[in-house]
């Protein structure tokens, strides 16, 4: 049964059928990639080419300026291709959807400009060894001398490193401990020619391995007061207005692996079925009743995913952002989307049996990739359940603080 598809804009159309041609030709690749651990650059190459990466990319600048929602619909067609490839250009997507929110007109001129004849891509890095998810609570990384910044740091999971010209990174600061703010965190924009800009290639994972998440290292890097996206030591909650990039591609491409896993359940089914042929047995009422439970879940969780992305698609709410009612429901829908996924592809495991479980074929790798869900910010547990939690209950909390959820910023609360 196709995926429900609403009606759709002449271009919206051209959007997904480029996603679904993509994601046909990275899928020939996805075994020998999740193999080897290898991350596809020349995926890369043909995305730009195909105008894919362009999404999220202002239409002023020859991008398609795409809304939450399309992006959505895009990213999970793409995942069913080859995940760890879409997961990275989630990764690149979302930072660009941000960036054209949270640059400056001079930022974006001279970033976006020829941002289509170059081909230019992005990666994010935030994570950091002592502090994993938790960015609210960086070590001091960045300090100012006189007009510029000087910045040092390991970040871990940087997604789509070996590809990226720019890297939009969340660092603590050193010097300038302000009074009154949370998180002393400023985001630099990285271009990856700078001196002492380095990414070391240590990606190997349960799953999605073509992702690249590798390791980036700053050291000694001076970056211009140009380099800064938004204000000293306000980076992580000015940038979590418009984080809802991260929240949705994630979540579309997770269901996306689970819609796989659905699919080769289905034919799993159907194929045992065909042994019959000829005396037309019906497949055992189990299994219609798991296929039945599957697909149902999966439409819900994605009709979540759909309703908060449609909430956030006007061009007065792409622009405004979040509030913290719409980043409190859109956790509530990565949270279930994510949690959703794992679920359905274990079923799905399930069904086929030991065959699900052999290299073989693609379901064991489905398995693994759809693993990493809960792990993307906000982290499944606590910081979506928390800032559900906060919101149900009309806590009034910085949202900054909600992402977080870490002990010493509840009680700083
Ligand atoms: C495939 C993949 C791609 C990624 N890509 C990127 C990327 O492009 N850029 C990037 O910066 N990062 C990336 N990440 C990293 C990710 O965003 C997280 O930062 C990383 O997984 C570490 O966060 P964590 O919550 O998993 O671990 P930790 O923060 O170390 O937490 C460990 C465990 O403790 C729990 N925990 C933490 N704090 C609390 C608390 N206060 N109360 C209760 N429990 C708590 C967490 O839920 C988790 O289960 C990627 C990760 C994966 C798996």
């Amino acid at each position: 049964m196709p995926m429900f598809t609403p009606a759709l804009s002449t271009e919206q159309r051209q959007i997904l059928k480029i996603a679904e041609e993509l994601a046909a030709e990275f899928g020939k690749n996805a075994a020998a990639l999740d193999r080897e651990g290898r991350f596809p650059l020349e995926h890369y190459d043909q995305a730009h080419e195909a105008g894919y990466l362009r999404l999220t990319l202002p239409r002023e600048f020859g991008g398609w300026g795409a809304d939450p929602y399309t992006f959505c619909l895009a990213q999970e067609r793409l995942a069913q291709g080859c995940a760890g490839t879409a997961l990275a250009m989630c990764m690149h997507l979302a930072c660009q959807g941000l960036l054209s929110f949270l640059l400056t007109p001079e930022q974006q001129r001279a970033i976006f400009s020829d941002a289509v004849e170059r081909r230019i891509s992005f990666a994010g890095g935030g994570t950091e060894e002592e502090t994993g998810g938790t960015w609210t609570e960086l070590a001091p990384s960045a300090r100012r001398e006189g007009d510029h910044f000087i910045l040092n740091t390991t970040k871990r999971f940087c997604s789509g490193a070996q590809r990226a010209d720019y890297f939009y990174c969340f660092l603590g600061m050193a010097d300038e401990n302000r009074e009154g703010l949370i998180a002393n965190v400023s985001t630099f924009l990285v271009p990856r020619e700078t001196p002492g800009v380095e990414v070391v290639p240590v990606w190997d994972s349960m799953g999605m391995r073509a992702s690249g998440s590798d390791n980036l290292i700053l050291r000694d890097v001076t970056v211009p007061e140009s380099a800064l996206v938004g204000r000293p030591g306000l980076g992580f909650s000015q940038a979590s207005r418009w984080v809802y990039w991260f929240l949705f591609g994630e979540s579309a491409t997770y269901l996306g692996v689970a819609q796989s896993a659905l699919e080769l359940a289905v034919q799993h089914i159907r194929s045992r079925h065909a042994k019959h042929a000829g005396t037309k047995l019906a497949p055992g009422f189990d299994r219609q009743l798991a296929i039945g439970e599957m697909t149902a879940r999966l439409e819900t969780a994605r009709a979540f995913v759909h309703q908060e992305a449609m909430g956030l698609s006007t061009p007065e709410r792409m622009r405004r952002g979040y509030t913290q009612k719409s980043m409190a429901r859109a956790a509530m829908a990565k949270y279930v989307a994510t949690q959703t996924a794992i679920w359905v592809t274990d079923e799905a495991l399930q069904i086929l049996g030991g065959f699900g479980f052999l290299k073989e074929g693609a379901m064991e790798r489905h398995y693994r990739d759809v693993r990493a869900g809960p792990f993307h910010p906000p982290r499944n547990s606590p910081s979506a359940l928390a800032l559900a939690g906060h919101h149900r209950l009309g806590l009034n909390l910085d949202p900054n603080m909600q992402q977080s959820a870490s002990p010493a910023a509840r009680a700083a609360a």
